[in-house]
């Protein structure tokens, strides 16, 4: 893309912001969400992120588990819990969680990350053991896990403060903490759409507990539940100033609402001029998060090569295991799993330079191994909030 895609428009002033390294406003926001000129806004998004990393482009290689579809919450936009007509409810044991873990003990994979619903009878001792057996399993290996929700769920649990609950977690071995939790810091959002879960006002303390207990976090965005692009735009300015002040986030994630096993089937689904421009807001809103996502399984192998060119330097990961939607046959497991070499083709294909990172944007040192991961189907939908 070139400079007349916004030369003259309705963009100028924000190129010319972009420019001189200057932050955006929520107006801003609104005028990128709302201009029909999406490559313009692409085309400036592209100019933050190669300011930020060049040509090049991330990728993990890691193992997700979601350790129970049990949870209380019952957010509306969420197709994971268990419910009647959907998902067969599963916890999985320690030995279940040990046995996942070694299916994949020919992979060097640098990350595992375990997320799951909020299940009141789980025991505090459950989630420290499920981070020891993460390290047992694959020593070395960083382990990203539970949702801000579930830390609320597990402080109470626990009858300690989060504060404490985290120096514990972490003394078993926990190493950053992933997104979701919240879809979007908004009260109208919250009591319309997961009025059981924490509100926003609770995200954020959670996440300074986070950053105080010296640990990095991820954000995401959920759009296309209902929420309105003032609503995201907000979302983006709070977190802007979260991070101002804690400066621990590494990556956004925007993660496009998919309405199947939801209790909003009539919403439809987001569109790829949706999903490209709310990665490329990201990126110009979020001025001082080092990486925007755009997870591959959610937006698609051909999404995430043009996103590579709106704002995304990074696809995520390799592989990944989960409880998915409508399983008929409980609890059924399906994989997803693109290989090492299928990824750095995608990425080298959309023309970008593919570098393996590990969970904290640490360079992995290339190596020599036989590709023994299987093959790419299709893409599957995830749950949501699940990143
Ligand atoms: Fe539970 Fe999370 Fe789904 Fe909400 S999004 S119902 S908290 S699993």
């Amino acid at each position: 893309m070139k400079l007349d895609i916004v030369l003259g428009s309705e963009l100028m002033p924000l190129y010319e912001k972009v420019v001189r390294g200057e932050r955006l406003s929520a107006a801003d926001g609104m005028l990128l969400y709302q201009t029909p000129n999406l490559s313009g806004v692409g085309y400036l998004a592209n100019l933050v992120r190669e300011r930020w990393h060049d040509n090049r482009a991330f990728y993990v290689r890691n193992q997700h588990i979601n350790y129970t579809n049990i949870c209380n919450k019952f957010c509306k936009f969420c197709s994971f819990y268990a419910k009647k007509g959907g998902p067969k409810p599963y916890t999985l044991s320690l030995e279940e969680v040990r046995q996942r873990l070694r299916a994949y003990r020919h992979v060097p994979i640098t990350e595992v990350h375990m997320v799951g619903g909020v299940n009141p009878r789980i025991p505090y001792d459950y989630y420290l053991d499920l981070i020891r057996t993460a390290r047992e399993e694959r020593p070395g290996v960083h382990v990203k896990a539970f949702t801000a929700v579930e830390w609320e769920e597990i402080s109470r649990i626990s009858k300690k403060p989060l504060n404490e609950v985290l120096q514990d977690m972490k003394a078993a071995g926990l190493g950053s903490v992933p997104g979701g939790g919240i879809e979007v810091l908004s009260d109208r959002a919250h009591a319309e759409l997961f009025p059981k879960k924490i509100n926003g006002a609770r995200w954020i303390e959670i996440a300074r507990d986070i950053a105080q207990a010296g640990l990095k976090q991820y954000a995401t965005l959920l759009y296309g539940m209902g929420e309105t692009l003032e609503e995201r735009v907000d979302h983006f300015v709070q977190l802007r100033e979260l991070q101002d002040e804690t400066g621990h986030f590494l990556a956004m994630t925007p993660l496009a609402f998919h309405p199947e096993g939801t209790e909003l089937p009539d919403r439809p689904h987001t569109s790829g001029e949706e999903d490209l421009r709310n990665i490329a807001v990201s990126r110009l809103m979020l001025d001082n998060f080092p990486h925007i996502k755009s997870f591959w399984i959610m937006n698609t192998t051909a999404i995430t090569q043009v996103a590579l060119w709106y704002g995304a330097d990074d696809v995520d990961g390799t592989i990944h295991e989960y409880e998915i939607i409508y399983q008929d046959d409980a609890p059924g497991v399906k994989q997803q799993v693109i290989t090492r070499k299928q990824l750095i083709r995608l990425i080298q294909e959309a023309g970008r330079d593919p570098v393996e990172r590990d969970s904290l944007y640490q360079i992995v040192p290339p190596r020599e191994e036989p590709e023994t991961e299987k093959p790419l189907r299709q893409p599957l939908l995830l749950p949501m909030s699940k990143v």
